[in-house]
């Protein structure tokens, strides 16, 4: 087996799970686990989930995994259905939906179910992504009330790790919604971590529980939240250059003074993004912090599919064997995606199924 390995904390999720409910202890917790658990694997990580209130799932398939694994709680479809036929299982599995346009209602109406669907009625509050525009909910609400009464009011902010990120949005659907008795479900992670008065009835963190950052400006041991995944590999060879030679494919990292390489077992086709690194034109400016027996150091030359080149001049003693964190505990996955141009949202969801996982305590 190759020595690559995503090793996942159960004891991360529950103090992040604890984190959400230190930040808003007044709201009832929708756990996003949409991308296969943002990469981390749906089954792994709903147990360490539990005690949330509710899950939130994109696909039908992930809704009917997590009932399946005994789960009772409310598992919400953050899209609603795609296809009137769908309907059918989200009744068997009693799934909740979201409604954001209005053909969904025109299935509902005409569906046979007659079973009280657990509705969230999404408003577009200026994301312009999903949901009824201001003008257009309260007609939605009148039509979707007269199928169920289980209702809650619902917007997504687009900007909520902004300093008064959410206010415009937040206006628009308290003046929109006012009065109105049901309950309410607005905020992301961001909006949880910087945006208390969005906190209302239902909370819906998906990044936090994972560890990671919402907010480009604080990380996430700030918030004090601790990283879900750590994903580690081995050192499998070693490379020597002189000055003037060059690395890996393109030859785009050429050595200014004699280096010592290491070679790791973990590429692009392991979710490891390709254009890692800062560029000028096609140079390679600066690396990605990577950890090599426990001291940092940096990428180098251009990410393979299965292998990456780091630095290791000035780690000699790290040889063939040498533990890797590609990213975990000592580099958080944020400081891998800032150097990369991306979110860690990005590097965690695109973790590539040849790559195995491990549960820990
Ligand atoms: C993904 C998602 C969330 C969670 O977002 P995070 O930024 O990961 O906390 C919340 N609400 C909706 C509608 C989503 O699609």
């Amino acid at each position: 087996m190759r020595p690559i390995l995503a090793t996942i904390s159960q004891k991360a999720l529950q103090h992040n799970l604890a984190v959400v409910k230190k930040y808003a202890p007044h709201s009832k917790v929708m756990a996003a686990l949409k991308a296969n658990g943002y990469g981390h694997g749906i089954e792994r990580i709903a147990h360490g989930l539990s005690a949330a209130d509710g899950f939130a799932v994109l696909g039908i398939d992930e809704a009917i995994t997590l009932r399946e694994m005994g789960f009772e709680q409310p598992i919400l479809l953050l899209e609603g259905v795609f296809h009137a036929e769908s309907l059918a299982i989200v009744n068997a599995y009693r799934l909740s939906l979201v409604i954001h346009c209005s053909g969904q209602i025109d299935m509902l109406e005409q569906s046979p179910y007659r079973h009280p669907f657990n509705i969230f009625l999404k408003m577009n509050t200026g994301m312009n992504r999903l949901g009824f525009v201001p003008d257009d909910y309260l007609n939605a609400l009148a039509r979707v009330t007269k199928l169920t009464p289980n209702v809650t009011l619902m917007t997504h902010f687009a900007a909520a790790d902004e300093p008064a990120g959410a206010d415009a949005a937040l206006a628009i659907f308290e003046q929109t919604t006012k009065g109105l008795p049901y309950p309410s479900s607005l905020a992301n992670s961001a909006a949880i971590l910087c945006q208390p008065q969005t906190h209302s009835d239902w909370v819906r963190p998906g990044i936090m529980l994972y560890g990671a950052t919402p907010a480009r400006h604080t990380s996430a041991t700030e918030f004090g939240l601790k990283p879900v995944m750590q994903l580690t590999s081995e050192i499998i060879a070693i490379q020597t250059l002189k000055t003037g030679e060059t690395l890996g494919y393109g030859n785009r990292f050429t050595a200014s003074k004699p280096m010592r390489v290491g070679v790791v077992a973990c590429g692009y086709a392991d979710g490891y993004p390709r254009h890692a690194g800062q560029y000028s034109g096609n140079d390679i400016l600066q690396g990605v912090p990577v950890v090599v027996g426990g001291k940092k150091t940096q990428t180098i030359g251009r990410v393979s599919m299965d292998m990456l080149f780091v630095d290791l001049t000035e780690l000699p003693q790290a040889d063939i064997g040498a533990p890797v964190e590609l990213w975990g505990n000592t580099i958080s996955v944020d400081a891998v995606a800032e150097a990369c141009g991306t979110i860690g949202y990005e590097l965690l969801c695109a973790v590539a199924p040849r790559v195995p996982f491990k549960m820990i305590e």
